[in-house]
C-alpha cells in the first residue's frame, strides 16, 4: 500500500464570509411584522367603522378591540409566512440528517445561509459527515489490506504443504519445504499478533497496568532479544545509555524498543554499524536511533506511521507495515513524540521523546 485513499476536504470558502446574526433578522422580522399589522389593522378598523353606525364609531373601546383583533389576526398570518422562511434551513438539515440515518455518508448540507447560527450548524454537520467518511474508509482500507497481507503467508503454506504430499522428494527438499512452511507461519502469528495489538491499543483495551521499570536496561535486553537477526548480517552495536526510568506499560514499551530496532537491522547493510543513544531530559527520555541503511525518501515520511505502510519493497516479505504504526501508537500512549530524518553519517535517524511517567 502507498498512499491512503484521503477525503477531500470540506470547502470553507462561503463558510467563512461575514453573515449578520440570527438575532439580527430575528428582530427586523418582529419589527416589520407589528409595523405592518398594526398599520393594516388600523385602516381595516376604519374601514369597518365607517360601514357602522356612528354610534359604534364613536365607541373608542369597540374601536380598540376591533383594531387588536385586526392586529392579532394579520400577525399570526405574517408570522405563518415567516417562520416557513426561518424554518426552511433547519429541515434541510433534517433532511439531510434522515438521509444519513438511512445509510447515506455522502450527503452534506450545501449552500450559504443568511444567518451564522445556522452555517455553524451546517458546518459542524459537514465536518462530522467528513470525519465519518474517513474512518469509514480507514476501516475498510484496514480490512482489504489485512486480508492482502494475510494471504500472503496462507498461500505460502498451502503450495508448500502440497508440494509436501509428493512422495519421491528427497529429504533435503523435505526439510527446505518444511522451514519455508514454519517461516510462513511464523508471519502469519506476527501478524495476527500486531494486528490484536494495534486494536487494543485503538479500542483503549490495552490493560494499564503502569510500573516503574529501567529504560536502559529495555533497551539492552531489546538488543539482545533480536541477537539471532544482527548476528547473521554481522551488524555491530554503539551504544551509549544514560540510566532513566520509566513509569509506563512495560511490555508495551518492549514493543517500541524492539520495533525501531528491529527495521535499524532490517534496513541496514550487512557488516555496518548501528548506533544508540539514550540521554534524560528535565522530565523526559530521549531514544535514538541511527542506522546505515538507505534512509527514508522525504514524500514518505508522512505515510511512515500509517498502518500496512511499506516504502521499501526490497523488504516487503520481512514485515507487514504495522510496526512503525505500533510505535506510533505506543508513543502517544506516553503522551511523547517520535521524529524521523536522514543524516549525512546516518541512513534514517528516528528520535522518541517519553516523559518519564505515561498519561
Ligand atoms: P515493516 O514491517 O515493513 O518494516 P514498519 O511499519 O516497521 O513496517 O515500517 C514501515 C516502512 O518504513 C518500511 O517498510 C520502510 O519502508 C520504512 N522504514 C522503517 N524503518 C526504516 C529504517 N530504519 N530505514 C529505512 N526505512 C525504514
Amino acid at each position: 500500500m502507498k498512499k491512503r485513499k484521503s477525503t477531500p476536504l470540506f470547502d470553507e470558502v462561503w463558510y467563512k464570509q461575514k453573515r449578520r446574526s440570527f438575532t439580527f433578522y430575528f428582530i427586523l422580522l418582529v419589527v416589520i411584522i407589528l409595523v405592518v399589522a398594526v398599520a393594516l389593522a388600523t385602516y381595516l378598523t376604519e374601514v369597518t367603522s365607517t360601514l357602522f353606525s356612528s354610534e359604534l364609531r364613536e365607541n373608542r373601546f369597540i374601536s380598540l378591540l376591533v383594531l387588536v383583533g385586526y392586529a392579532l389576526a394579520i400577525g399570526f398570518i405574517l408570522s405563518l409566512f415567516i417562520s416557513h422562511f426561518l424554518i426552511l434551513p433547519i429541515k434541510r438539515l433534517q433532511r439531510a440528517m434522515n438521509k444519513v440515518a438511512e445509510g447515506d455518508l455522502e450527503v452534506s448540507v450545501m449552500g450559504a445561509s443568511r444567518f451564522d447560527e445556522i452555517d455553524d450548524l451546517n458546518h459542524a454537520f459537514n465536518v462530522m459527515m467528513q470525519q465519518l467518511r474517513y474512518t469509514e474508509t480507514l476501516q475498510s482500507d484496514f480490512i482489504a489490506n489485512a486480508s492482502h497481507e494475510f494471504k500472503t503467508p496462507l498461500n505460502a503454506i498451502e503450495g508448500y504443504a502440497t508440494l509436501l504430499q509428493d512422495e519421491n522428494l528427497s529429504q533435503e527438499e523435505r526439510n527446505e519445504f518444511l522451514e519455508k512452511i514454519i517461516f510462513s507461519s511464523h508471519k502469519a502469528n506476527e501478524l495476527i499478533a500486531n494486528v490484536l495489538l494495534l486494536s487494543k491499543i485503538d479500542n483503549q483495551a490495552i490493560e494499564s497496568k503502569k510500573v516503574s521499570f529501567s529504560a536502559d536496561e529495555q533497551i539492552r535486553q531489546a538488543i539482545l532479544f533480536l541477537e539471532p537477526k544482527w548476528a547473521q548480517k554481522d551488524i555491530s552495536f554503539d551504544v551509549e545509555l544514560q540510566d532513566a526510568k520509566l513509569y509506563g506499560n512495560e511490555p508495551l514499551t518492549f514493543h517500541l524498543w524492539s520495533n525501531l530496532i528491529s527495521n535499524a537491522v532490517k534496513f541496514s547493510p550487512s557488516g555496518s554499524e548501528i548506533k544508540i543513544t539514550l540521554e534524560k531530559g528535565e522530565s523526559f527520555i530521549i531514544f535514538e536511533i541511527c542506522d546505515k541503511g538507505p534512509g527514508i525518501k522525504e514524500e514518505e515520511i508522512k505515510f511512515l506511521f500509517n498502518k500496512f505502510y511499506q516504502g521499501d519493497s526490497s523488504h516487503k516479505s520481512e514485515g507487514n507495515g504495522l510496526g512503525l504504526a505500533l510505535v506510533k501508537r505506543i508513543t502517544d500512549l506516553y503522551g511523547g513524540n517520535i521524529e524521523v530524518k536522514n543524516a549525512q553519517d546516518c541512513g534514517a535517524i528516528f528520535t522518541v521523546k517519553l516523559p518519564f511517567q505515561a498519561r
